[in-house]
């Protein structure tokens, strides 16, 4: 039986499950139930995930009298665009499926958000069933409902809220996952103590070296933590209207101006810019006297601990604070010309600024990129 655990994600009137766990995949069928009411599936996936997981998922349908009916899409982020959402929705109108049905997404953050915003659309809105296949996804993208593509001015700039019938976050695939990978989906394991948990940061320091080296038990731990903590948001603020869910973007503002600036491509994966960006938004909180410099020397001596970059200055970036400041002005969180900032007043104690002014983060960006 399964030994997985399980969150809930508690939006009024539709709550879902997340179950967090190892052997989850190969339980598909039996997992998924009633869900899956035809006996045949439509799985969305990337070429890459069904190298190493499709021959899994077939059988653990087949255990459960079902069909698996594959489309499987180039890997990377390329693949979030009009003419990839355009053939999954082909896809699954030739397959038949209706509105009470549910298809399956399987991958990472691009094969959720993609899959999710055709679920979302089909027929106005069909169920689909995220199995997460890395860490940024299972602790970040696939809880929340979050869905979109992007365009040629920006990304994620068209989609839906659609929150998934169920999400299976088997710990064991990650097993496969790229170090690197998984070291950025890590970033936002972090996030989750640096916003309002010191508790889950000082559980990190002790455990994130292990987990990133294969440990199952702490990834599990990591996972549900995380999910929870991202659950316990979105219920209170399903379509980040109330502020709530905007704390889920620490590190986020700086993170995407570095991505910007990298053309948002393999240079800096995202998990990476926000990890950097967290340590900025640490030391900017330090500047403006907030927070003690010891604090924000433990966030950046921890993502060193664990083999990742910390420093802005690293990046070999060739631009100065001005530039970066002004990729900020381009934010999606930019709200009637100003520029709510994320600040720590501790580990663990994020809030967010109204009064930040961007000459000041141009300045003091300019020093960090100088160190
Ligand atoms: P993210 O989830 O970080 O948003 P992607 O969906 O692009 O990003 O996934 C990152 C990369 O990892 C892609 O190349 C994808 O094919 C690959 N991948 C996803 N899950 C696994 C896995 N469990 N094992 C190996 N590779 C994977
Ligand atoms: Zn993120």
């Amino acid at each position: 039986m399964s030994d997985s655990r399980t969150v809930e994600v508690g939006l009024a009137g539709r709550p879902y499950e997340v179950r967090v766990g190892p052997g989850l995949l190969i339980r598909l069928g039996a997992e998924c139930g009633p869900l899956l009411r035809k006996d045949t599936v439509p799985i969305v996936t990337d070429a890459n995930v069904a190298a190493i997981y499709r021959e899994t998922a077939d059988k653990a349908l087949a255990a459960a009298g079902k069909t698996a009916r594959w489309l499987v899409l180039p890997a990377g982020e390329k693949t979030k665009d009009w003419a990839h959402l355009a053939q999954t929705i082909d896809f699954l109108l030739a397959e038949g499926v209706e509105r009470g049905d549910c298809i399956v997404a399987l991958g990472g953050g691009v094969i959720g958000d993609l899959t999710g915003f055709a679920a979302s659309v089909l027929k106005r809105g069909c169920g689909f069933v995220q199995v997460p296949t890395t860490l940024l996804a299972q602790v970040d993208s696939s809880v929340g409902g979050k869905t979109a593509i992007n365009v040629p001015m920006g990304k994620n700039l068209v989609g839906a809220f659609h929150q998934p019938s169920l999400v299976l976050a088997d710990t064991d695939v990650l097993g496969t996952l790229p170090p690197r990978e998984l070291r950025a989906g890590y970033a936002e394991v972090v996030k989750y103590g640096l916003i309002d948990d010191a508790e889950f940061f000082a559980w990190c320091e002790t455990n994130g070296p292990a987990l990133l080296n294969g440990d199952e038990p702490s990834r599990i731990e990591a996972v549900t933590r995380s999910v929870a903590a991202k659950a316990r948001v979105v219920a209170e603020d399903e379509r980040e209207t109330t502020g709530t869910r905007a704390l889920l973007n620490l590190g986020h503002t700086f993170g995407h101006a570095l991505e910007a600036e990298t053309g948002y491509s393999d240079a800096l994966l995202h998990g990476e810019a926000v990890a950097i960006g967290m340590v900025l938004a640490a030391r900017y909180s330090v500047r403006r006297g907030l927070m003690e410099q010891a604090e924000a020397d433990r966030i950046a001596a921890h993502f060193k601990a664990c083999d990742m970059k910390a420093e802005v200055s690293k990046l070999g970036m060739e631009c100065d604070g001005r530039r970066l400041a002004d990729h900020m002005l381009h934010d999606k969180k930019m709200d009637a010309g100003t520029l709510p900032f994320l600040l720590m007043r501790g580990i663990g104690q994020t809030y967010l600024a109204k009064d930040v002014e961007i000459d000041d983060v141009a300045a003091f960006l300019g020093e960090e990129l100088a160190l």
